[in-house]
């Protein structure tokens, strides 16, 4: 067995040195294969610092700082880290990337008018002092190139590469600003990322470029083979608008069908600007409807004006495994069946009931969002999905379906429910719960109830033996408990034997906290299945089967 990855290296390079072109393309497929921890992804961290980690199924976290220290304790503890470039835009005044910009001014995207192109953040996000860069120059590519070995070097994944729209057009040439490498300037980025992803791959043959154009619809064909993963920015919510926005069939659903097959795509859902939804229901919405294209999913907010954030630390801590069928819809309600559970959209108005198809691996659902199961009763499991509503179900093994024994149960009751009560099934001795101690004397769930268990449905004799029921020992402690049992308690540290009578103080059977005054029960009759006034009784038990044995005071 330990040799057979060995073979598979020989046959490989068989089939490389025979098969020659053929092969060759075979490989360039396999360089442009993602890793399959990023296919396999569910949500990921952005932004945060390793402390976040904690509880979550995140295999990598973007937007990290560029640190050796933080890159290296990342890689230590197995999280794969994306820190932030862009090959669009530099500060002129400051060292960013590793170069400043005003110490060579001949890697500025050049404008029609010869001038230098501000950033088109310049208005909309007040990113002052800020130009394009022209990816087409060799300078400027070495140097981010540098950059990014660099990172790699101190432990990164990759890079998480911002602005991949580098649509304008640069005159630099014209006007004998720089030499341009490439015909064209999508020429020029597409060859950067592939150089990008290429030296990634040097340092981490499982690493990946993770990109950011804000629209994977729209991405450039050239720009695909070197993308890892691309990004869906503002993905539902976002924060320049007080509404989910888009539409989400139009902008949201289906995005997976316009991203070529391989590839993926993360989703950024920016939180706590919606004024018309729930943080938590924005939350499951965008999870649900990211998920439902097997995408990965991570949201932006600010913890201090959210509050409460638990329904990320939940949705991030979930692992809902690959889908096992594709996206269905019924009845306008979008639903996909994964490994582990399932997730939901109802995308309208209205609220819908959607049936599940029978033969889902448990017949018992978790439902993530109300914290509550679903389903159990056996046949096909509906759901109630409110309107403009995402959800997601864990499939729930049953604890107590299929159990081997005890499916049939018999609880002999006393009414009212007086404790150590003695009875006899089938002739042998049972006696009713009469409480126990912790730090104090605590009655419990099952007082003045016995209860037997049977792997089979059938016939029981039982005998009420104390059919006058007077006081009720109650010890005054957990060790005197043990010692009225004329055992020692584990790990007592009281060595000495103490009388008997100093253990427990006799107590009314019906009321434990309170001193028996002398006036005993006396039994009254059977309620339940089997009535009458006669000590023994025929009871058939079937599932859960209860008999009552009623008392009155004297
Ligand atoms: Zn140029």
């Amino acid at each position: 067995m330990k040799r057979a990855p060995f073979l598979c290296l020989i046959a490989a390079a068989l089939v490389m040195a025979l098969a020659g072109p053929a092969a060759a393309q075979m490989a360039a497929a396999d360089l442009e294969k993602i890793p399959a921890w990023l296919a396999e992804s569910e949500t990921y961290g952005f932004g945060v610092g390793l402390e976040a980690l904690s509880g979550t199924a995140w295999k990598f976290i973007t937007h990290v700082p560029d640190t050796a220290e933080f890159l290296g304790e990342a890689r230590r503890r197995g999280v794969r880290t994306f820190p932030y470039m862009t090959f669009y835009q530099a500060y002129l005044a400051m060292t960013y990337q590793d170069f400043r910009l005003s110490d060579h001014p001949d890697w500025i995207l050049v404008n029609t008018n010869g001038r230098w192109a501000p950033t088109g953040f310049w208005e909309s996000e007040d990113a002052k002092n800020m130009y394009c860069t022209c990816p087409n120059v060799a300078g400027y590519a070495d140097a981010v190139l540098a950059y990014l070995e660099k990172v790699m070097k101190r432990g990164a994944s990759g890079i998480f590469l911002d602005n991949v729209h580098p649509n304008r057009e640069c005159y630099g040439e014209n006007f004998g600003k720089h030499k341009h490498m490439f015909p064209t300037q999508v020429e020029a980025f597409a060859d950067l990322m592939r150089r990008a992803r290429e030296l990634i791959k040097k340092y981490d043959p499982d690493g990946a470029l993770l990109i950011n154009s804000a629209d994977p619809a729209s991405l450039p064909a050239e720009f695909w083979p070197s993308t890892d993963a691309e990004m869906s920015e503002s993905y539902i919510c976002t924060w320049v608008a007080t509404d989910r926005w888009g539409d989400w069939h139009k902008n949201w659903n289906g995005l997976d069908k316009k991203v070529p097959a391989g590839k993926q795509v993360c989703c950024l859902s920016y939180l706590g600007h919606d004024t018309k939804h729930s943080f938590k229901d924005d939350a499951y919405f965008c999870y649900a409807s990211a998920r439902m294209m097997n995408f990965i999913w991570g949201a932006g907010y600010d913890k201090a004006k959210v509050g409460d954030d638990s329904a990320m630390r939940t949705l991030y801590s979930l692992t809902v495994g690959q889908p096992t069928a594709p996206e269905t819809v019924v009845d306008d309600v979008h639903y996909r069946l994964f490994k582990n559970g399932l997730v939901t959209v109802n995308p309208t108005d209205a609220e819908k009931t959607l049936k599940l198809p029978a033969g889902l691996p448990t017949p018992l659902l978790w439902d993530v969002y109300e914290e509550k199961e679903v389903g159990g009763q056996g046949g096909p499991i509906t759901l109630t999905l409110p309107p403009q509503s995402g959800r997601v179900y864990l499939f729930k093994p049953s604890s107590a379906r299929d159990r081997e024994h005890n499916q049939h149960q018999l609880i002999v009751r006393t009414q009212p429910s007086l404790g150590k009560t003695r009875f006899e099934l089938d002739g042998q001795p049972m006696m009713t719960y009469g409480g126990r101690w912790t730090t104090e004397y605590i009655k419990g769930p099952n007082y003045g109830d016995f209860i037997a268990g049977f792997d089979a449905p059938g016939w029981h004799t039982i005998t009420l033996v104390d059919e006058v029921r007077k006081e009720m020992l109650v010890a005054n402690s957990y060790e005197d408990a043990y010692a009225l049992n004329e055992t020692k308690m584990p790990g007592a540290t009281a060595g000495a034997a103490r009388a008997p009578d100093r253990l427990g103080k006799y107590m009314d059977p019906s009321e434990p906290g309170k001193v028996f005054e002398g006036k005993p029960f006396r039994f009254a009759g059977w309620a339940g299945p089997v009535k009458g006034k006669k000590k023994t009784i025929r009871v058939y038990v079937e599932g859960k089967t209860e008999v009552t044995a009623k008392f009155e005071r004297e």
